[in-house]
């Protein structure tokens, strides 16, 4: 069965369609292009909204931004992703509740980074003034593979440039921008987001896999050049549609959040996994969550398992990597999608069969990867078995009447930055 693979473009083909767009919706030549990485997190799911640690890295997929200063202090934007034109608004009028649908993502970032403290520099915020914007992407849409924080990091990092504010230079400065970015996509695109995929974006290394600690905002570059062990990461996109996926991850943040209270820590991270069985039997009655839901005992005990549970297994993952021992790994990326299903019960039919299918083709450790619900499962495999597990993957999806998948071999590539 054949299956298809979703290619990433060259850095300059991504430039030539983004500047040919630009050309085409705003009649004139942008100022440069810029683009931005999707992602796909190793291990380390649903950690990064509990002060956790998360492991990406980024994916040679990239979001390409043609950007050109304008001085009529407007906004414009087109994407080859959405039809309908040209979308325009005055820049002051950018913010919270004004722009809908995918402008935001995008026209949201000017506004963060305008706002006071963005920019780490004292109280004022930068001035952003007028431009034009043209969007092309080989990021798929909805696939759990971030192409919603890398259409906010490549606009970041081109606003960055043209309006000289020079934050992409250090990975202090890029960290502001990553704020930037969640701002926008919390609070203008109106999306909740932890933080791991502008992070992954912005702050992520070529080669190596990016270990995102999210109680203190640090990061440590860890060598992950998985053809070197003859292995390869497949990611398979099952196009699964989203169900409920918003109100799950709020619900879900909102049940952490009402078990760290109840056991006295800020953050589920603080609880140690070697007291685990202490905080377990520590949620023994119903709680009323901060947003005013109820949870029964045995939902927090279950949600609490796997936050800390697959803390730990990120560090151990690290561990393996930081040794050498990469093709290792697959127990605990097998452990993690167990208790993402069974515990934190974000999984669907698709990631299930998606990952035992991989397994049984021969794959030494396989996931579910991205928020759940839909989306994407990685698969770690042995370079020559690329094909077969891929195709295994495809047979289990048609015997199932699933929509065909499709996939992408995972390098891990390089941050946001100018293109040409
Ligand atoms: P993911 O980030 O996993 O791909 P999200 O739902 O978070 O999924 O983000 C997808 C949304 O981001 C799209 O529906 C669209 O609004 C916006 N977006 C992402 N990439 C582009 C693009 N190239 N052009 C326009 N909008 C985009
Ligand atoms: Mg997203």
């Amino acid at each position: 069965m054949t299956v298809e693979r979703i290619r990433a473009w060259q850095p300059g083909e991504g430039a030539r369609r983004a500047t040919e767009a630009f050309r085409g919706a705003f009649g004139s030549e942008p100022d440069g292009v810029w683009s931005a990485p999707g992602r796909v997190n190793l291990i380390g799911e649903h950690t990064d909204y509990n002060g956790g640690l998360c492991l990406p890295i980024a994916l040679p997929h990239r979001t390409y931004v043609a950007l050109g200063i304008t001085d009529d202090r407007t906004v414009r934007l087109v994407s080859a992703q959405e039809g309908g034109g040209a979308w325009a608004m005055p820049v002051a009028e950018v913010g919270p509740g004004a722009v809908d649908g995918w402008p935001g993502y995008a026209a949201g970032v000017a506004w963060a980074m305008a706002q006071a403290g963005a920019t780490g520099a004292g109280s004022a915020g930068v001035p952003i003034g007028g431009f034009d914007a043209a969007v092309d992407s080989c990021v798929p849409y909805g696939a759990g593979l971030s192409s919603s924080a890398a259409l906010e990091c490549a606009v970041a990092v081109a606003l960055d440039d043209v309006f000289d504010i020079g934050l992409a230079g250090s990975d202090h400065g890029r960290a502001l921008l990553a704020q930037a970015c969640i701002r926008a996509e919390n609070e203008v695109a109106g999306a909740a987001t932890g933080g791991m995929d502008q992070t992954a974006a912005l702050r992520a290394r070529d080669g190596h896999a990016l270990l995102y600690d999210t109680r203190d905002g640090s990061v440590r570059h860890l060598p992950f050049d998985l053809g070197a062990h003859g292995l390869a990461l497949l990611v398979i996109d099952t196009r699964a549609p989203h169900r409920l996926v918003d109100g799950q991850y709020a619900r879900r943040r909102d049940t952490c959040n009402a078990a760290a209270a109840h056991l006295g820590v800020p953050t589920l991270r603080e609880v140690d996994a070697d007291a685990l069985d202490d905080a377990l039997a520590a949620l023994d009655g119903e709680l009323v969550t901060p947003a005013g839901a109820t949870a029964s005992p045995d939902v927090l005990r279950a949600r609490t398992r796997h936050v800390v549970t697959e803390i730990a297994r990120v560090e151990q993952f690290v561990e393996l990597l930081a040794a050498g021992r990469v093709a290792e790994v697959g127990p605990l990326m097998d452990a993690s999608h167990v208790s993402l299903r069974d515990d934190y019960e974000v999984s669907c039919p698709e990631l299930d069969v998606a990952v035992e299918a991989a397994r049984a083709a021969g794959a030494l450790g396989a996931r579910m990867t991205g928020g759940g619900f839909g989306g994407s499962a990685i698969a770690l495999v042995r370079t020559t078995a690329v094909d077969d597990v891929a195709a295994a993957v495809a047979a289990a999806f048609d015997e199932h009447g699933f929509e065909a998948p499709a996939t992408l071999v995972a390098d891990a590539a390089g941050a946001a930055g100018r293109t040409v």
